[in-house]
């Protein structure tokens, strides 16, 4: 059997928050009616719009072209007419352009059977420039074409298929896995053979070894399957830094950057992409949290509004003190319901004011509690006071540009300072994950 491992300093332990039965099989989101097609839905610029007001699209139709660096295509999730091109705003507040579709006409891959393609007679150019075409972008940490990034990498130390979510609430990737092992191991293969890492591993939770009960059988069939790492639940486990102590213990000589962390749901988008020649237009999706009637993974189109999705899980109880996208340590805000789901939208987590523990701001007692959960081993009551201060240089001596914005400092901390956010507005903390 194998032994959990996890990363040697700092951490939360979120055991309390984490536990919550998924409903299998995961629901479909409903259909929208008429879905918000916003044209960033990646890190970089945004997509040229390609269709215009009353132009009729298929399911899967190219409605913007990633032409510029970091930019991927984006498609129509369901078939329609293009009712109005619009300016939205994201959940995050940013204001995009958008196509409005109203649902019309029959579907071409829902419900339908499915032709297969088979991946390994492919060259590595035509792989490449499939992930181009079906707008597969990196849907946790960066949000970048995985196309560019699997050329980036390419002889990466160690590739991780990440089966880790160590906020609490969050089951999409979780769930992806345990719905879709099959494909999202292809997928893994398929992307593997592009990268050519030194190293294969699918990194899981020992607490799901036994909701995962598929994954080692699919494994076992494998020619070459990659290595299991079954990792203590502690937050944050499934950051770069924290995975590479784990993947070369001892010595430390492995870095972030040595590793190619991908999720489950990225994967999956590589499988449907070669393999069944589909676009990047829906994705599982966490909605959780204690202000959420019926907590739900549900598998919903790209376009989909955040406030449809939330009703279908029941609507709130009460009135949430907090809604982000992402977990509740290290999730942004989200200033709209009526803002639509993107390719990067993983889970929409409402919180209860017990949860976020608001309660009004004290002083620093010098408890030293951040110090000891910080993974990176920073001192953030100090950079905190350096910031406070307007002493930068100080603050970057004491180590403000390794901050990961884990927020695990400002979760432990009693007198509830905004820690991480003093960081982040400094704008030099480098995000290594989300
Ligand atoms: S947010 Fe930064 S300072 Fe705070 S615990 Fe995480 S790495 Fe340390
Ligand atoms: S946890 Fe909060 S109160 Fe305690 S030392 Fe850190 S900043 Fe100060």
């Amino acid at each position: 059997m194998n032994r959990a491992k996890t990363f040697r300093y700092g951490g939360l332990s979120l055991e309390g928050m984490k536990a919550w039965p998924i409903p299998s099989p995961i629901a479909n989101a409903f259909l929208p009616s008429s879905a918000l097609v916003v044209l960033k839905q990646h890190k970089g610029p945004a997509c040229r719009c390609v269709v215009a007001k009353g132009d009729v699209v298929r399911e899967g139709s190219l409605l913007g072209k990633g032409e510029k660096p970091g930019s991927v295509h984006i498609h129509a999730p369901v078939p329609g007419m293009v009712q109005d091109i619009l300016q939205v705003k994201l959940a995050s507040g940013e204001s995009v352009e958008a196509v409005r579709i109203d649902l019309k006409g029959s579907f071409d891959k829902l419900g339908k059977r499915e032709e297969r393609y088979i991946w390994k007679s492919m060259s590595s150019v035509d792989m490449v420039q499939a992930l181009r075409e079906k707008g597969v972008v990196e849907m946790s940490a960066s949000g970048l074409p995985l196309a560019d990034l699997a050329l980036a990498r390419k002889g990466v130390a160690v590739l991780v298929l990440n089966g880790v979510e160590s906020e609490p609430y969050l089951r999409t990737e979780k769930t992806v896995l345990r719905e879709r092992s099959r494909e999202v191991l292809e997928g893994f293969e398929i992307i593997r053979s592009l990268v050519r890492p030194q190293r294969a591993v699918i990194a899981l939770e020992e607490d799901d070894e036994n909701e995962l009960a598929e994954v080692p059988g699919i494994l076992g069939e494998m020619e070459s399957p990659p290595e299991k790492l079954i990792l203590e639940a502690r937050y944050p486990q499934d950051m770069p830094r924290q995975l590479a102590s784990v993947l070369q213990p001892g010595r430390h000589t492995l870095s972030g950057e040595d590793i190619f962390i991908l999720s489950p749901s990225t994967v999956l988008a590589v499988y449907e992409a070669l393999v069944l020649a589909k676009p990047l237009v829906e994705r599982y999706v966490t909605i959780a949290g204690g202000a959420i009637k019926r907590p739900s993974v549900l598998k919903a189109r790209i376009g989909t509004l955040i406030g449809d999705l939330v009703e279908e899980c029941g609507g709130f109880i009460g009135v949430p003190e907090k809604i982000v996208l992402g977990g509740p340590l290290r999730g942004e805000p989200v200033h709209s319901l009526d803002a639509p789901i993107t390719k990067l939208t993983a889970s929409v987590i409402a919180l209860t004011n017990e949860e976020t523990r608001s309660r009004s701001r004290n002083a620093c007692i010098r408890c030293g509690r951040c110090a000891e959960v910080c993974p990176e081993r920073l001192l953030p009551a100090d950079i905190y006071r350096f910031i406070g201060k307007g002493r930068m240089e100080e603050a970057r001596g004491f180590g403000l540009d390794l901050c990961t914005s884990c927020g695990a400092c400002g979760y432990i901390c009693p007198s509830r300072l905004p820690l991480v956010e003093a960081f982040q507005t400094c704008g030099k903390t480098k995000e290594v994950s989300k």
